[in-house]
């Protein structure tokens, strides 16, 4: 049983496969009509303390829930913005980005269903509709990655597999965030579904906060369990009813 939610309570919430269903391809995916509203709603019972943490760029999230604005986390940790109207923390372009997009094009052009996300600061490779490619895609990733720069990190999803700069993941964007004057001193409450999220949920119980599985994934991370996207929805549209009884 999910305990109820508290006013201080400050929320990090993946996207894809936890606010929203998964896709075969990344601009696939339906962005419910009402959870713009939803999660504005959510924003203003917590005095703003609402994130979005995800592997998608602060833009996309922008563009895709207006006229929703929160405080975010893009790129797995690689581009934060600590309050919904700051900008988002700029980071550098790392040197290995463009050789890799070149080789991976030429290599991976010829597998059907493999596709490439291409985001600012990282390289995805998507194979959920090909699955049964998943392991020799990952072994050529790693070994096209490793070739160029010995420091990049291969983030290992649920059918895809991301090439990036170490040392940022949701994890440390949940810290970040944390350190600002709209969520510090909350209970911080971390609802994701893939193994990137493991980082967060990490970092939330260091805190003495709450990790929340969404999904068929199996964890031994998490404290609470929802069944996917559907159910975070509805108990999201009902937390600010919820919070005016806790205050009631
Ligand atoms: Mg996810």
């Amino acid at each position: 049983m999910l305990p109820p939610p508290r006013p201080d309570w400050a929320l990090f919430l993946d996207i894809d496969g936890t606010l929203i269903e998964h896709a075969d391809h990344p601009e696939g995916v339906t962005i419910p009509k009402n959870l713009p509203d939803r999660l504005i709603a959510a924003q203003t019972a917590l005095a703003g303390a609402v994130a979005l943490v995800s592997g998608r760029t602060i833009d996309w999230m922008d563009r895709k829930f207006d006229p929703a604005r929160l405080a975010a986390s893009g790129q797995h940790g690689a581009e934060v913005r600590l309050a919904p109207d700051t900008p988002a923390v700029p980071i550098p372009m790392p040197k290995w980005r463009a050789p890799l997009e070149a080789s991976l094009k030429s290599e991976l052009a010829s597998w059907p269903g493999v596709f490439i996300e291409h985001k600012p600061l990282s390289l995805a490779v998507h194979f959920r509709a090909v699955p049964e490619f998943g392991d020799a895609v990952m072994e050529r990733v790693m070994a096209l990655g490793r070739g160029l720069d010995e420091t990049v990190e291969f983030l290992h999803g649920r059918f895809v597999i991301e090439v990036r700069q170490a040392g940022h993941h949701k994890g440390t964007a949940v810290a970040a965030l944390m350190k600002t004057a709209i969520f510090s001193g909350r209970t911080p409450v971390f609802l994701g579904d893939d193994i990137t999220d493991e980082d967060g949920f990490s970092a939330v119980r260091n805190m003495g906060g709450i990790a929340i599985a969404v999904g068929p994934r199996e964890t031994h991370q998490a404290d609470f369990h929802m069944s996917g996207p559907t159910r975070v929805r509805a108990w999201l549209a009902d937390l600010p009813v919820q919070l005016v009884k806790v205050a009631s």
